[in-house]
Parts: structure tokens; C-alpha cells; sequence
């Protein structure tokens, strides 16, 4: 797009986890460890197979997030053991979930400058899923939270969620860019809405938030390898 005016912009939402701070890798490492618990009944690829259904059928109940992951954890163990899983291995499972909740999520690079910047010109705002607790308590251990004038955690990231969450910030969807790793979740809606939005990707994805390319529509779209490209993008 080369008559995007970054001057039409009045906020900018920032997508969370892998945008601005590490987490899929987080899950990634605790699917590893889980399936190492329950080795003895099945091996660790149909482990995964199982659990993602098991989670994404439990997403209308749960929603996102660390707590809705560990019970989706509990419940996969049970059926894929046929009952037969112990006690002592539920313990481990809460244990693994409890320390993926407690572990720090790192920044991603070029965070804080890229904030510094664009929080001169633009208000700027976090707009994130997932569990309320767990992102608030992400967002205060970043050290990032005062650079926003608005936390937004929804409990899903539709077109319909955007609507509301711009007709609640008293911006038209023209005056709004999403920043985000995630296709389907940060980019699509924005753009069918009529906003703007900058892909960034991040090197690992759940399946669940995977998106053909060829879905997104055309215009008031573009892509920046790493957060610092984003600037440019502003003219910065
Ligand atoms: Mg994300």
C-alpha cells in the first residue's frame, strides 16, 4: 500500500503474546514434558493430535489461555489412558501447567523502542485473548504496561470483538491499525472491518490461529519481518 497516510491513525492495538512478548514456545515445551508423562500410553505425535481437538472443542466452554490449556491437559490424559492415568501423574500435569503460568514471559526484541516511538504520536493500546489474570499478570511483569492507554483482554478476536472494542474507543475502524503475529486473529478482522493491520510473524504458531495467506483480503495490509519494521511503515 503506497498511499497509506499514517496521519489517519489515531490508535494503534498491539496484539500480546508473540508480539510483543515469547509464549507459543511456552506451550510448545509443556506438550513436550506432557507427553513425556503419559509415554507409556501412546506416543507423543497422536498425544498432540488428541490434545488439539480436546482444545479446540473446549474453547467455546474455556475460552484461551493458561487455565483452559491445563484442564484441556487433564482431560486429554484421562482419555487417551483410558482412565487408566494415576494421581501422581495428574500432580505432574497441574505442576506443569502452574510453572508455564509462573514463568516469565521474555520481551521480544526492539520492544520498548518501538513503543517509545510510536507512543508519541499515536495512543496506543493492548488488545489481547486469552485468561484475564494470566495476561494482566504478563503485562505487569513486562515492565511495558505504562506506554498504553488502553488493555483490552477479549474473549475472542472476531470482527464483532473489534467493532465493539473501536465503537468503545470512539475511533472508526479507518482510524485504527492492529499489530499482530496471528492472521486469523489480528489481521483479518481488522481488515474486514475496513482497519489497518501489520503482520508480524513469529516463528512458531498454533495450529489453531494457522491461516491460508490467500484468505486475507486485499488492501490496508502489510508485513514486517521483526517489531522494529514496523516504523517504516509510519514513516519512522
Ligand atoms: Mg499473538
Amino acid at each position: 500500500m503506497n498511499d497509506f497516510n499514517p496521519e489517519i491513525i489515531k490508535v494503534i492495538g498491539f496484539d500480546a503474546d508473540d508480539t510483543l512478548w515469547v509464549n507459543e514456545p511456552f506451550y510448545r515445551e509443556t506438550e513436550a514434558r506432557f507427553c513425556d508423562i503419559l509415554s507409556r500410553y501412546m506416543p507423543p505425535a497422536e498425544i498432540n493430535a488428541r490434545l488439539f481437538r480436546v482444545e479446540v472443542d473446549n474453547l467455546n466452554l474455556y475460552g484461551y489461555g493458561s487455565k483452559a490449556f491445563v484442564l484441556s491437559l487433564i482431560e486429554t490424559a484421562v482419555d487417551i489412558s483410558e482412565g487408566k492415568v494415576t494421581a501422581g501423574e495428574i500432580s505432574r500435569i497441574i505442576e506443569l501447567g502452574k510453572a508455564q503460568i509462573n514463568t516469565k514471559n521474555p520481551l521480544l526484541p526492539g520492544v520498548p523502542e518501538v513503543l517509545e516511538v510510536l507512543s508519541r504520536r499515536y495512543r496506543l493500546i493492548v488488545v489481547t485473548k486469552g485468561d484475564l489474570l494470566d495476561q494482566e499478570r504478563k503485562l505487569k511483569n513486562s515492565g511495558i504496561a505504562d506506554y498504553f492507554h488502553h488493555v483490552e483482554i477479549m474473549s475472542d478476536k472476531k470482527t464483532d470483538n473489534y467493532r465493539r472494542l473501536l465503537a468503545h474507543l470512539d475511533v472508526t475502524p479507518d482510524q485504527f491499525l492492529m499489530v499482530g503475529n496471528s492472521l486469523k486473529s489480528d489481521v483479518v478482522p481488522v481488515l474486514t472491518l475496513g482497519g489497518y493491520a501489520i503482520h508480524v510473524p513469529f516463528h512458531v504458531t498454533w495450529q489453531h490461529e494457522e491461516l491460508d495467506p490467500h484468505d486475507i483480503p486485499v488492501g490496508h495490509f502489510f508485513t514486517a519481518e521483526k517489531l522494529r519494521g514496523i516504523l517504516s511503515v509510519f514513516g519512522l
